[in-house]
C-alpha cells in the first residue's frame, strides 16, 4: 500500500493517490495497460491492507502537504491494479470521508455485477468507469477479461449502479486503432453510453507504452471524429489525451516517493528530471534504481518512459 503525490491529473486537478492493491492484481489484462503485463488475474475480492493503516498514511501525508502549503483536490484510488478487488474498500472509504476531501476512484467496472461493490462505490463522490466497447467481442479483444467475467452482467451492473448513484460519474474509453475505433463500433458505443448516461464520456488513446507492442494509437483526426460520433448522440464527449503536466509533488524520501508514483503512473523523461531536480544526486538515484531493476525504461513513439518494475515489486522472478 502506498499514498503518493499529489500528482497532476487531467480530470481531478491535484489528487493525493491511494494505491490499495498489491502490484498488478487485476481482473483484466488490457492490451494497452501502461503498467505492463498482468501479474495476477482474479475476480475474487480479498482483504489486502488495513483500512486503519491507509487512513493513518493519508493523515500523515495531508499534514506534510499542509506544512508545505500544497493543495489536495481529491483523495483518489488509482492503484496498480483494480481497486474494487479490495474487499475492505468500503471500510477504507468510510474512514477517509472523515478528512472532508472528495473521494475519487478509477475502476474497470468489471465487478459492478456484485451488489456489495455497487454499495461501496456509492461512497465515492467521483467515479470513472471503463467502457472500452459495446460488444462482448471488442471487450474480449481489448480488455482480455478474466474467464469468470460476463460482459452482459457487467453492463447490467453498470446500469443498476447508474440508476441509484447521485455523484459524478464518468466513463472512459481507450481507443485502439483497428479494434474499437471504427464507425460501427463507435455507434454501438454511443448507444450503450446513452443508456448509461454518464456526466462525461472521456475518450483517449494510449499516451504511455502499452502492455502489448502491437497496440496502435489513434491519430488526432480519428479521436476528433470519435468524439463527434458520441456528441451526435447528445453525450458530453471529451478527449483525455492532453498531457497532464509535470507538476508532481514530492514528500518524504525521494526514492520511495518516486517508486510510489511510478507504480501507478509511468513518467516521461522530462517529468522525472523535474521531479528529482532539487534532490542531491538525483541522477545517481535514478541510475541506481534503473540498474537495480526497480525501474524499467521503455522507448516508445520517440520518447523515454520510466515505470516501476512491478514484477520485482511483487517479488516475482522472470
Ligand atoms: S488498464 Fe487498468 S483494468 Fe486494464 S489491466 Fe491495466 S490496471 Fe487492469
Amino acid at each position: 500500500m502506498n499514498v503518493f503525490g499529489p500528482v497532476p491529473s487531467r480530470r481531478l486537478g491535484r489528487s493525493l493517490g491511494i494505491n490499495n492493491i498489491p502490484p498488478k492484481i487485476c481482473s483484466y489484462a488490457c492490451r494497452y495497460c501502461q503498467l505492463g503485463d498482468a501479474l495476477t488475474m482474479t475476480t475474487e475480492r480479498r482483504a489486502f491492507f488495513e483500512p486503519e493503516a491507509i487512513a493513518a498514511e493519508v493523515e500523515r501525508k495531508l499534514a506534510e502537504l499542509k506544512e508545505k502549503g500544497e493543495r489536495v483536490d481529491y483523495l483518489a484510488f488509482v492503484p496498480d491494479g483494480e481497486p474494487t478487488l479490495d474487499a475492505r474498500l468500503g471500510e477504507t472509504a468510510r474512514r477517509l470521508r472523515t478528512f472532508s476531501i472528495p473521494l475519487a476512484i478509477i475502476t474497470n467496472a468489471s465487478l459492478l455485477s456484485d451488489e456489495a461493490v455497487r454499495r461501496e462505490l456509492a461512497l465515492f463522490d467521483w467515479i470513472s468507469l471503463k467502457v472500452d466497447g459495446a460488444t462482448e467481442g471488442i471487450w474480449r479483444v481489448i480488455d482480455r477479461p478474466h474467464r469468470l467475467l460476463s460482459f452482459d452482467a457487467i453492463v447490467e451492473g453498470i446500469k443498476r449502479f447508474r440508476a441509484a448513484y447521485g455523484g459524478h460519474l464518468e466513463t472512459e474509453t481507450m481507443l485502439v486503432t483497428g479494434v474499437n475505433d471504427g464507425d460501427e463500433a463507435l455507434l454501438a458505443l454511443a448507444s450503450l453510453l446513452a443508456e448509461i448516461a454518464p456526466s462525461v464520456c472521456r475518450l483517449s488513446s494510449p499516451t504511455r507504452p502499452p502492455a502489448c507492442s502491437d497496440v496502435r494509437c489513434c491519430d488526432e483526426e480519428r479521436l476528433a471524429a470519435s468524439t463527434a460520433i458520441l456528441g451526435e448522440r447528445g453525450l458530453d464527449a471529451r478527449l483525455l489525451n492532453a498531457y497532464e503536466g509535470n507538476d508532481f509533488v514530492r514528500t518524504g524520501d525521494a526514492r520511495e516517493a518516486l517508486l510510489s508514483i511510478l507504480s501507478v503512473h509511468p513518467m516521461r523523461d522530462d517529468a522525472i528530471r523535474l521531479f528529482l531536480a532539487d534532490v542531491e544526486d538525483g541522477d545517481e538515484l535514478l541510475r541506481q534504481a534503473v540498474e537495480s531493476g526497480d525501474i524499467r525504461v521503455t522507448s516508445w513513439r520517440g520518447g523515454t518512459f520510466y515505470a516501476r518494475n512491478l514484477r520485482k515489486a511483487a517479488g516475482r522472478r522472470g
